[in-house]
């Protein structure tokens, strides 16, 4: 099978749209018509060569679209089926499988690193030599295969573009708050960094009835939106100090780094109160390392941790997200950005470095 595809083959580099040879669905597999992707984070690491990954890759994990085949053992959907596709095609034997943490799990994340699925395929591949798929996915492509797993029915609840959001950025945003720091009603917070991730995070926040949402970003557009979706107060980084002795003198009860830079990592956990929680959330580049004040865990007892995609299965997590969509508390389309087709993807991934308020789309 055919399918036209956006090609990264090295950082410095434009992608390149081919055709590729897609291997047939397998017997628990669906074959699945991208409608949309995002440009998340992630995928900026490995243009602007942060991280080492195999290549010819596909990029793209943020997705959703239709299923057009499923193999003969696929029950959980069927041709015609709205999905949002999980990044997490996890082994489902290990221990972090066993306890429903899907996007834990050590063989995943070694898959991840190699540019294959857990098996070691990518059932891709272009004039017979293999092209890697990012972050076990690689949804930059017309159709893609997918384990029935990760492909996660939306029956319809939100148009495709919006879906997309919920792969990846919402999933993570919205569960680090709710999952990962299972902040209550009353919390202060503070979310440093308002890109795709951090206006989840501020949402999170406002879903579960934060009193004060302090959002800490350079840039004004990306502050305005927060504003819009539940921050109470926002800040450049240089009028953060001053702003949170006003909002929370004693320090805030959680801080999320939407960031993970070194730097604004030291800076979420600066502003969190004796005994409370700095979360991180976004990735760091490659070799990346922190440097801090050990009084910050001792004298002053706070807690550091982190989430990957929103600490929660994401076929728990996704009907949930779908239900604070529904109800109304969850806003999706107010971050869906600029869209390119497949042959724009370039300018696409511009859009997305120049920081577009909103989540950059590339639609197949
Ligand atoms: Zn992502
Ligand atoms: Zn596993």
């Amino acid at each position: 099978m055919k399918t036209r595809a956006a090609l990264f083959r090295s950082a410095g580099l434009p992608l390149e749209v081919v055709e590729l040879d897609l291997a047939e669905p397998g017997p628990a597999d669906v074959l699945v018509r991208m409608a949309a992707v995002g440009i998340c984070g992630t995928d900026l690491h490995q243009i602007k060569g942060e991280w080492q990954r195999p290549t010819p890759m596909v990029l793209g994990h943020e997705g959703a679209g239709v299923v057009e085949r499923v193999g003969a053992e696929v029950t959980g959907v069927r041709p015609g089926d709205e999905v949002v596709l999980s990044w997490a095609p996890s082994c489902g034997a290990c221990a972090d499988c066993a306890r429903g943490r899907p996007a834990a799990c050590v063989p995943l994340h070694r898959a991840i690193g190699a540019g294959t699925l857990v098996d070691g395929t990518t059932g891709m591949s272009l004039d017979g030599e293999t092209v890697f798929r990012g972050t076990a996915t690689g949804a930059w492509t017309e159709r893609l295969v997918v384990s029935e797993r990760v492909a996660l029915p939306t029956r319809g609840a939100v148009p495709l573009e919006q879906a997309a959001l919920l792969g990846c950025a919402a999933l993570t945003g919205v569960g680090a708050v709710l999952f990962a720091a299972r902040a209550g009603a009353g919390a202060t917070v503070l979310v440093v960094g308002a890109g795709g991730v951090g206006q989840f995070v501020v949402q999170g926040a406002r879903i579960v009835g934060a009193r004060e949402v302090v959002c800490v970003d350079p840039v004004e557009a990306r502050r305005e939106t927060a504003l819009g979706l539940g921050a109470t107060h926002v800040a450049p980084p240089e009028e953060a100090k001053a702003l949170l002795r006003r909002v929370a003198p004693d320090g805030v009860d959680y801080a999320f780094d939407a960031v993970g830079d070194p730097e604004t990592t030291a800076l979420a956990l600066r502003f969190v109160r004796s005994g409370g929680t700095c979360v991180v959330v976004g990735l760091p580049a490659a070799g990346a390392r922190l440097d801090l004040d050990p009084a910050e865990f001792n004298r002053r007892e706070k807690f550091l941790t982190g989430t990957m995609y929103g600490s929660e299965d994401p076929a728990v997590a996704l009907p949930l997200l779908l239900e604070h969509v529904r109800a109304g508390r969850l806003d999706l389309a107010s971050l869906v950005g600029p869209s390119y087709p497949l042959e724009r993807v370039n300018e696409a991934i511009e859009a997305s470095l120049a920081g577009s308020p909103g989540r950059v789309l590339v639609r197949p």
